[in-house]
């Protein structure tokens, strides 16, 4: 936008950490954002110096996905000194039936007093108390934008999310949309290089399951090993309508937690012919995922599915993890090898018995 006889106005400049809920919501916040008129500034992916800060800053028992974020906050606050505004939305409810986990409900308050920390941004997400295009409206009037031009740019947010729900549900990797969003770029979808001889449902939170420095590039070392993998973003839709009923005395309410049962529900029913074996990326000091990972460890049980669950934290090391991928891929690529054996001689020895 020009200003008349002057300079060029520049934009709003606001700084998005590349933790927690980015990997699940950054296209929609930034598609939001640029419409009301702001330029993101994004923190670098994770590194060994964004961790040990936000170790620094995290008390001891914190999940490392918080600390991380501390770190990514502390990282803009240090290279962008012309930021803006920091953006920390509160994320309570995006339904009528879940929470999310209470670390997202008090995050901007932690980061809130953080020393040198930017202005920073109201956003909250409580669809229990209110819609979010209230929220939007709010968002706008803090970018000096008006009702009407927000309640656009939150249309065009949701149509292009929308857009991108849909490229992931097409079985591309949320790593690779990201991507694409960053660069302004069109959702294409990339050639696959080979499909791998086993295929893994991959769960977990998306900041565990996205954040390769975190995980060690846990996606790249399966893939490495010729195994095809699927994470929760690439379902269909359909899987996560109804609310899963543990049993009548326990509801799960929690929002990331009840969409990783879903997705099981889906595995243990109708899509068990469809994996190999599920692993579950769980943080350390995480509540909520140390309990549906019993849960769900005993239904694969039942099912006969493989499970493995891997329990990460910021001194978690890469020997230690490729040992574990590699036997259990190996006990599976065992038990694959001796169904189709069994198969076989099954098959010979009725046309024999035929002959
Ligand atoms: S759900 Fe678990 S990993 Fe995620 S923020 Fe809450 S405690 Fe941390």
């Amino acid at each position: 936008m020009e200003v008349s006889g002057g300079a060029p106005k520049s934009k709003v400049k606001v700084g998005i950490p590349r933790a927690l809920h980015f990997y699940r919501y950054f296209p929609f916040w930034k598609k939001l954002l640029e419409e009301l008129g702001a330029e993101i500034v994004l923190s670098t992916p994770t590194s060994k110096k964004i961790v040990e800060e936000g170790v620094q800053m995290g008390f001891g028992e914190l999940c490392i996905p918080m600390k991380v974020f501390y770190g990514h906050v502390l990282h803009l606050i240090e290279n962008h000194p012309d930021l803006d505004y920091l953006f920390v939305p509160r994320y309570v409810a995006e339904d009528k039936d879940a929470y999310f986990c209470p670390k997202f409900l008090s995050l901007p308050d932690v980061i809130r007093i953080l020393p040198n920390v930017p202005k920073m941004l109201n956003f909250e997400v409580n669809v229990k108390e209110f819609p979010i295009s209230q929220s939007v409206i709010e968002l706008g009037k803090q970018l000096g934008v008006g009702q009407s031009r927000a309640l656009e740019s939150y249309k065009t947010a949701k149509e292009y999310f929308k857009e991108y729900q849909d490229f992931l549900r097409k079985g591309v990797p949320v790593n690779h949309a990201l991507r694409l969003v960053q660069r302004d770029l069109p959702f294409t979808v990339p050639k696959k290089k080979s499909k791998g001889d086993i295929k893994f449902l991959l769960l977990g939170h998306g900041y565990n399951v996205c954040d390769t420095y975190i995980n060690l590039d846990f996606q790249k070392k399966l893939r490495d090993q010729g195994i095809e993998v699927i994470t929760i973003e690439n379902l269909p839709e359909s899987l996560f309508k109804v609310p899963v009923i543990v049993n009548k005395r326990l509801r799960n309410y929690w929002r990331h937690e009840e969409e990783i049962m879903q997705a099981i529900r889906y595995y243990l029913t109708k899509g068990r012919d469809e994996i190999d074996g599920v692993i579950f990326l769980i943080s350390f000091a995480c509540g909520p995922d140390s309990l549906i990972s019993e849960l769900i460890m005993r239904d694969m049980k039942v099912v006969g599915i493989p499970f493995l669950d891997i329990i990460m934290d910021e001194h978690s090391g890469e020997a230690g993890l490729l040992t574990r991928i590699e036997s259990f891929t190996e006990m599976i690529r065992r038990k694959k090898r001796k169904l189709e054996m069994d198969a076989k001689k099954k098959v010979k020895s009725k046309i024999k018995s035929e002959v």
